[in-house]
């Protein structure tokens, strides 16, 4: 089912899987049906070059190239500013970044590969933060501050509502058709709440690799200093609480946005708020690796520590209460599609 594609195109193909199925059965859901219920050969194969034909625009409109490479890359280099103007940790030597396309995950990973370190980082982690701060962010700053914001019909509550629906939806789903909207236009990319939550997912695994070459010895990082003996316990028990635990000290140091330093320090506690909002609907697959989000809400919340936050996540709430069902239908859609009409898509593809 995949000629035509060289392997590296197989592997985008797989990463954006669910995106092209989704729109794929939108668009053809009729056209599917009529061969479920005739199970004609011909018609089959007819409808096959069609859907492959389709597959094929939907996935070179789908696959981004490259975009996020000079973010992580700008992010790297501060994070490196901050560890050594601040002397915070050792610097590890021969590490290289590498983002990985792909939208499935909101993930990313330290690897170690041939004496060389590698810090990946999927598109998915930068497309989902550009997309929730947005929709969602940018109503909360505009529902805390109360501010008016420029260009209303861009800026109206029900606008950022409609994309924050589509967002959580992208992540419930793994669909991210729905949420590529005017990425870019509406808030610049070094957003403190923005590159707070790039930032904290490129520490976190830095974290990872500088706790390998210090084989995790967590007491010569004088964690000790930020958090206190309840919250040391927990962190030395947990590699992924500890590279949790070092991303925050890490941000904790960098000032440079002095005035938006509310938001900036917020965005990880913003972040872990969020998809454990969205785990509540879908009993989304945990990670094997990793916490679960609401435990990293509430411990990520300890380690920062900022009473007045808790306005921003009452907030949250609100937006979110207003936003659950329809996310929550476009998520039984989901899975109606993914156990009905998956199957006959694939089923097409491989007639011969
Ligand atoms: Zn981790």
């Amino acid at each position: 089912m995949y000629e035509k594609m060289n392997p590296l195109e197989i592997k985008y193909y797989c990463f954006l899987k669910n995106d092209i199925y989704m729109l794929l059965v939108h668009h053809t859901k009729i056209l599917l049906f009529f061969y479920k219920i005739s199970k004609n050969r011909k018609y089959g194969i007819l409808l096959r070059k069609l859907l492959l034909f389709y597959r094929e625009l939907l996935f070179n409109k789908l696959n981004v190239k490259d975009v996020y490479d000079e973010i992580l890359n700008s992010i790297y280099i501060k994070l490196m500013n901050i560890i050594k103007s601040n002397n915070l940790c050792i610097l590890i030597k021969n590490l290289k970044t590498r983002n990985i396309r792909g939208f499935d995950f909101f993930n990313a990973s330290a690897l170690f590969k041939n004496g060389e370190s590698f810090l990946a980082v999927n598109t998915g982690v930068f497309f989902l933060s550009h997309t929730l701060v947005k929709s969602i962010g940018i109503l909360l700053m505009k529902n805390i501050s109360g501010e008016k914001l420029p260009f209303p019909i861009i800026f109206s509550d029900k606008f950022l509502m409609k994309e924050f629906i589509k967002t959580t939806s992208a992540i419930i789903c793994e669909n991210h058709s729905k949420a590529r909207y005017k990425m870019g236009i509406i808030i610049n990319d070094d957003h403190p709440l923005l590159f707070g939550i790039e930032l904290f997912c490129v520490a976190h695994e830095y974290s990872h690799l500088l706790f390998k070459n210090i084989n995790n010895d967590y007491s010569l990082l004088n964690m000790d200093k930020y958090y206190n003996s309840n919250l040391i316990g927990l962190i030395y028990s947990n590699e992924e609480i500890a590279a949790d635990a070092f991303a925050i000290i890490i941000m904790r140091h960098y000032i440079e946005f002095d005035d938006y330093m509310d938001w900036f320090l917020y965005s990880p506690q913003f972040l872990f708020k969020i998809l454990s909002n969205c785990d509540e609907i879908t009993l989304y697959p945990q990670s094997k690796t990793h916490p679960l989000d609401i435990d990293r809400y509430n411990y990520i919340k300890e380690m920062i520590n900022i009473n007045k936050y808790n306005i921003y996540d009452n907030e949250i709430n609100i937006i979110w209460k207003k936003c659950k069902k329809r996310v929550n239908n476009i998520f039984k859609k989901y899975k109606n599609n993914n156990k009905i009409y998956f199957p006959i898509l694939e089923e097409i593809f491989n007639l011969i």
